[in-house]
């Protein structure tokens, strides 16, 4: 299998030729058609598997396929990652991924030990991807800065590492100010009780994806 026969948008394998991805791996290839449907999924893998690809490119030409501006104060996708690092390496794949496409998709990072002044300006307009840690969002929530009532999709990363590092709360606070009817993702590289609790209560008869 190619990435050609996964449907994507010209501009998107345009990208994926120029970074030298040829194969989907098969984290992508089971996951790529279930989201571009709008299946909410949930994923079992580690990192290394290619999972960042597997939820930035049908989230990105779903976003493509309907465009609209950004809502203000907000967004239209928003990931939710452990660590900055990992926000970081998000947002590099959705910036990377969304190179051709044409009007370019706004991405931005929120994570906490920084300043929060550069976050709220580039908040200001609305951006189409927002990538966060839970704390530093929802505290940007709590001060009435950032709005993510007209959200369309929610991906959750290293579900289980956010609840290891205390995010429960601060997830459960920052779903509730989003839309029910979205698109939701989870991925999680271990299956705890409190896990399977959480797919219950966000997801909507998911794909289920492991490898
Ligand atoms: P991830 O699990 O998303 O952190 O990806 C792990 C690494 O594999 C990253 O360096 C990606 O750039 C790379 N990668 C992901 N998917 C592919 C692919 N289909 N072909 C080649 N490299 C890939």
């Amino acid at each position: 299998m190619t990435f050609d026969d996964l449907s994507l948008a010209p501009a998107l394998l345009r990208a994926l030729t120029e970074a030298g991805y040829a194969h989907p791996t098969p984290i992508q290839a089971q996951s790529i058609p279930m989201l571009l449907e709008g299946r909410d999924l949930l994923g079992m893998a580690q990192t290394g598997t290619g999972k960042t690809a597997s939820f930035a490119l049908p989230l990105l030409h779903r976003l493509a396929a309907s465009p609209r501006s950004a809502p203000k104060g907000g967004a239209r996708v928003l990931v939710l990652a452990p660590t900055r690092e990992l926000v970081s390496q998000i947002a590099d794949g959705f910036e990377s991924f969304a190179r051709h496409l044409h009007p370019q998709p706004r991405v931005m990072t929120i994570f906490g030990g920084v300043s929060q002044f550069h976050q709220v300006n580039a908040l200001k307009d609305g951006v189409d991807i927002i990538v966060a840690a839970p704390g530093r969002l929802l505290d940007l929530i709590d001060q009435g800065l950032c709005d993510l009532s007209q959200l369309e999709a929610l991906v959750l990363d290293e579900a289980d590492q956010m609840l290891d590092m205390g995010f429960a709360k601060p997830i459960e606070r920052i779903v509730a100010t989003l839309p029910q009817d979205r698109h939701t993702v989870l991925f999680s590289a271990t299956m705890p009780k409190s896990i399977a609790a959480l797919v219950e209560s966000l997801l909507r008869d998911p794909a289920k994806v492991e490898i």
